[in-house]
């Protein structure tokens, strides 16, 4: 909870890092810099590989073997941010959890706002990006109709503009721990948690260095996820998609039957009956395909897979001197 000046707040700083060898040394400069500013705090940086390939883990290993400030969960492949995001929780350990992205798109200098909006009584406190002029025009269009399509269809609205950059209360955080899915849309379940919230603006920036995880397809998938995680809509849309068509059928039969009564049986129909088997057939593979979707995700939640396995954890400070594991990362 938020609290008066005689106490320091624990600030948890939840950071995944997937490939991101290039950025370390000047996340870890950027950010700290940045927490010791805090009035009446300390702070842990979580940092969760996420099965990079690169020298990420012995890099993030030599950061915290000086800092018992710096945790480095090592999971045992890539999972994708948001098991890895989830990871990060569940091991922080702090009064308020901020997640952090590795590439300093969001700029560590708004967490003091973040802070001293919390102590003012808040659960959650959003980082709305102002614009985002510095995300692709693609990728601003695409983002915008997702939480359009999302926000209409499904009974909770997450809020355009904000990503996973905000601060949360141990509260909040206990909350989200207890929410059992295993396919984790982060920003629903944030937004399902609910709690008393406020929100900052930023800029957001372009990325430090390095390239983004995320593809198209990756995005497309993810929306996807979006959608499927918190609406059965598009499930039961169906239902009314064939009651309409199945009453424009009846219409159309009684004309039928009408026209045949009035001018008699005449052979010609190929068009019309060609052009409606099509569009039926169509319409029941899409249908089918949704109904897919949701069966695809119900089949995976069902075998309550773990989120994520910890292959190893290290605590700062105490990181054993063997961990420079790999010579062909030692020059780094
Ligand atoms: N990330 C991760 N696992 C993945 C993909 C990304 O942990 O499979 C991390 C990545 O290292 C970064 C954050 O998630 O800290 C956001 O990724 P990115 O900047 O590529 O996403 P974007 O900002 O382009 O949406
Ligand atoms: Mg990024």
């Amino acid at each position: 909870m938020a609290n008066q000046s005689s106490h320091t707040d624990l600030l948890s700083i939840v950071v995944p890092f997937y490939n991101e060898e290039e950025m370390i040394g000047r996340f870890f400069r950027e950010v700290c810099s940045v927490m010791e500013t805090v009035p009446n705090s300390r702070f842990e940086i979580v940092c969760v590989n996420d099965g990079s390939r690169d020298a990420t883990l012995p890099l993030l290993l030599k950061q915290a073997a000086h800092d018992s400030r710096i945790k480095v969960i090592d999971l045992s492949r890539n999972f994708g941010k948001e098991a890895a995001l989830t990871a990060g929780l569940d091991h922080s350990t702090g009064d308020a959890v901020i997640p952090f992205d590795a590439d300093l798109q969001d700029p560590p200098g708004a967490i003091p706002d973040l802070v001293s909006k919390w102590r003012e009584g808040y659960d959650v406190v959003l980082a709305m990006r102002a614009e985002r002029t510095t995300d692709s025009y693609a990728k601003r269009n695409s983002a915008s109709m997702f939480y359009r399509v999302h926000n209409a269809i499904s009974e909770l609205p997450i809020p355009e503009n904000a990503g996973d950059f905000r601060l949360m209360s141990r509260s909040t955080v206990d909350a989200l721990k207890q929410l059992p899915e295993t396919r984790r849309f982060m920003k629903g379940l944030f937004a399902w948690v609910g709690g008393k919230t406020a929100a900052i603006e930023y800029v957001r920036q372009p990325r430090a260095a390095g390239a983004s995880k995320f593809s198209g397809w990756k995005l497309w998938n993810f929306a996807l996820e979006g959608v499927t995680s918190f609406s059965t809509l598009p499930l039961r849309v169906w239902t009314y998609i064939g009651g309409a068509t199945a009453l424009l059928a009846i219409l159309y039969t009684a004309y039928l039957i009408v026209r045949t009564v009035v001018h008699g049986i005449d052979v010609p129909g190929y068009a019309s009956i060609i052009t409606a088997i099509l569009f039926l057939g169509g319409m029941q593979l899409i249908g089918i395909g949704v109904i897919g979707e949701y069966v695809g995700r119900m089949y995976v939640e069902s075998k309550r897979r773990p989120v994520y396995i910890v292959r190893n954890f290290y605590k700062g400070g105490e990181t054993p001197e063997a961990i420079s594991i790999d010579e062909k990362y030692q020059s780094k």
